[in-house]
């Protein structure tokens, strides 16, 4: 019990730096200097007031200088970057893959967060993500995809390169029908990195999965806003949802379809 608390305060003290990400990576700011202000007021906030959540809760959710409401937001994306590190533990256990997959998640909450406020999804979190994904994923991950194989190293490089070809391929045909670019540079680089991680079936359960949601969610944006040509939906942040759930649901997803059909 003891080390859930210990590894949801790191989650919640990872998830604050996220924050920090999210605002300053986009505006091409030092995620290092200055340290935390007020975005409002640009007062630099006290240590004290920088606690994950209980800061937010304490001042009432507004700055102490300025009185300027902070955003939900900012709690929101500690606790949820809290409550996946502890789901990893609870279901992966500990082990040179728990870091890993907090990586993956955490990197996939700055990448969600920072695609709905830009529409871009930064080349500083996938670049080097899919070298490091490529060798954890070969050398340290029990992983959902990855684990039946002989050469790890086969299979995490195969599915980088089916996230790169399967997202490469859509932004090519997305842009010769559509005569517009409906798929980014991002996405491609993004599923690489997913791809290094879960196999190539990770990347089409991923794509699935987030197709899904991107479909269901731009009905609703369509009925609720009347004109779709207006409301521009980025699809990594559906992505990220796919590749989470693929991560921990895919490998049970998969059993039960083989048993499916295998009965048949
Ligand atoms: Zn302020």
């Amino acid at each position: 019990m003891a080390v859930y608390i210990v590894v949801f305060i790191f989650g919640l003290v990872i998830g604050s730096f996220l924050n920090v990400c999210i605002y300053r990576i986009p505006r091409k700011l030092s995620i290092t200097i200055p340290s935390s202000r007020c975005p409002s007021c640009k007062t630099p906030i006290k240590p004290w007031d920088n606690i994950p959540v209980l800061s937010y809760l304490l001042l009432g959710g507004r700055c102490r200088s300025c009185n300027t409401k902070i955003s939900l937001r900012y709690p929101f994306i500690e606790f949820l970057n809290g409550l996946f590190y502890i789901s990893i533990l609870w279901k992966f256990g500990i082990g040179w893959h728990t870091l890993i997959y907090s990586l993956f998640l955490s990197s996939l909450i700055v990448i969600t967060f920072i695609d709905l406020d830009f529409q871009i999804i930064p080349d500083i979190i996938t670049l080097p993500g899919i070298p490091l994904g490529i060798l954890a994923g070969a050398f340290l991950l029990p992983d959902p995809f990855l684990r039946s194989s002989i050469l790890g190293i086969k299979k995490s490089f195969l599915g980088a390169f089916t996230g790169f070809l399967l997202f490469y391929l859509i932004a090519i045909s997305g842009s010769a029908i559509f005569k517009k670019e409906a798929m980014g540079g991002g996405d491609i680089k993004m599923m690489a990195m997913v791809g290094a991680l879960s196999g190539w079936k990770g990347v089409f359960f991923t794509t699935f999965f987030g197709s899904l949601a991107g479909t269901i969610i731009g009905i609703f944006t369509m009925l609720s806003k009347g004109n779709p040509k207006d409301t521009k939906i980025p699809f990594g942040p559906f992505l990220a949802l796919g590749a989470l759930i693929t991560l921990f649901f895919g490998q049970e997803i998969l059993s039960y379809y083989i048993l499916l059909f295998q009965r048949y």
